[in-house]
């Protein structure tokens, strides 16, 4: 049996761990968590955290900004629309995808709301998705963000 090309390791760098451990008023939870971000995607919303001092917006949990060190961070809600930055085709999918092979592992630009990671069924060729397009999130129990061509 042919073995697939080991995905590229990512390794975590970001220094939140380093960041927190200097601060010992840290030791709190993010303005939302990952769980309550996976409900609020059933309910069709995306929501993130925003830093008030700089405006910074970031889909991943975040208790400190990363970019420029404050603590005022809080939730907020992203528009669910957007438009593709980039992306590239995957014919192989993982168990959860079958049904959608060909489909898109795209970065796309919220319109009101920072670059997030997503996926768009159905996409074969370069043709079938331009760079810009606008698209839409999808509520779906499937892992991960999903958007359909708007
Ligand atoms: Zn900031």
């Amino acid at each position: 049996m042919q073995e697939e090309p080991a995905t590229r390791k990512v390794t975590a760098s970001r220094d939140d761990d380093a960041a927190g451990q200097q601060d010992h008023h840290m030791a709190g939870r993010p303005p939302i968590s990952m769980v309550e971000q996976a409900q609020k995607r059933k309910d069709g919303e995306l929501w993130g955290s925003h830093c008030q001092a700089c405006k910074y917006d970031q889909i991943s949990p975040m208790l400190r900004c990363p970019k420029c060190a404050s603590k005022d961070v809080v939730s907020r809600q992203f528009a669910t629309t957007g438009q593709v930055v980039s992306y590239t085709i995957q014919t192989v999918a993982p168990e959860q995808y079958m049904n959608e092979v060909p489909y898109a592992f795209a970065i796309i630009q919220l319109d009101d709301g920072p670059r997030v990671s997503g996926w768009i069924g159905f996409i074969n060729r370069p043709s079938d998705l331009p760079k810009g397009q606008k698209v839409a999130f999808v509520s779906s129990y499937k892992p991960g963000m999903q958007f359909e061509k708007a």
